[in-house]
């Protein structure tokens, strides 16, 4: 009954995606690149436990086994990756990828300058909808001023100027639940990208939080529509390359599980005293 970045994603891709990934729950391969991120984003948190002066790209680098072993014991599954890898030379080349990101960053910040207020912050509210949004924000860092910034990284590339609205909604949503939770717009979000070597920052107003919690609210009832009906569209895309659910799908002449809920039963009732077509915290929808 709460809504994150990345489900909110999915829905606007596919919304039989978002069916299958929080209603059906269907399981996912690992993959490479998405597990490399994780790798990535725990050496640079990890990082920051460090003195300043000790930040440096040796040392950033050296954590990188250290944290990959971490990774694989908290999520075994993740050895089958490399598990016709008998040389080792995958799993080589993937972690010199691997450092190869961590130490751009270090062409893009400079973290013996910069004292994150927090990482990996987990953060959720419920605006007076009810309606709870959630998510993970990799750093917030705060400024003598008062003023936030909020940090997000990515291991791919920066898109390019007309995607890059889609890219700002991951941090404009979390500065809406910042607003939120604590009464201050955030002064600034950026999004630095490992894979090409660049920084997006985007300075938002209000105006821009009240934009993302409409379009919230809107895609919120889109998704009690499809839960109450079962009507899970798919939308076909050139992403389908990346969807693990393939064989599922009616676009590639799959057919979906039997949709698991009763749905008469599934209407959630109206959050208390809002507005019409708005959904609640009731945990029995998706
Ligand atoms: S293959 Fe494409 S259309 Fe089908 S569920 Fe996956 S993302 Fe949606």
């Amino acid at each position: 009954m709460s809504l994150s970045p990345s489900r909110a994603s999915d829905f606007m891709q596919c919304p039989l995606l978002y069916r299958f990934r929080v209603i059906d729950r269907l399981p996912e391969k690992p993959s490479a690149a998405a597990t490399r991120g994780t790798l990535v984003h725990a050496v640079l948190e990890r990082l920051f436990d460090d003195p300043a002066a000790e930040r440096t790209v040796p040392r950033a680098k050296a954590m990188i086994p250290g944290q990959w072993d971490r990774l694989l014991s908290s999520r075994p599954e993740l050895a089958e990756l490399f598990a016709e890898d008998p040389e080792g030379e995958r799993l080589a080349g993937w972690l010199g990828e691997a450092e190869r990101l961590v130490e751009r960053w270090f062409t893009l910040e400079d973290p013996t300058r910069l004292e994150p207020a927090e990482r990996e912050l987990f953060v959720e509210t419920e605006l007076e909808s009810g309606l709870r949004l959630r998510g993970v924000i990799d750093r917030v860092d705060v400024a003598p001023s008062g003023e936030v910034r909020i940090v997000d990284y990515k291991t791919g590339k920066a898109p390019r100027p007309e995607y890059s609205e889609g890219a700002l909604f991951q941090m404009t949503f979390y500065a809406l639940v910042v607003w939120r939770l604590k009464g201050v717009v955030p002064r600034r979000l950026q999004l630095v990208y490992l894979g090409s070597g660049d920084v997006l920052t985007y300075d938002p107003v209000e105006a821009d939080l009240l934009r993302v919690e409409r379009k919230l609210h809107a895609l919120w009832d889109a998704i009690r529509t499809a839960t109450e009906t079962g009507d899970w569209r798919p939308r076909p895309t050139k992403l389908c390359g990346w969807c693990d659910h393939r064989a599922l799908c009616p676009e590639f002449g799959g057919t979906p599980p039997v949709y698991p809920l009763e749905i008469a039963s599934v209407r959630p009732p109206e959050p208390g005293g809002s507005e019409q077509g708005r959904m609640g915290g009731d945990p029995s929808g998706p």
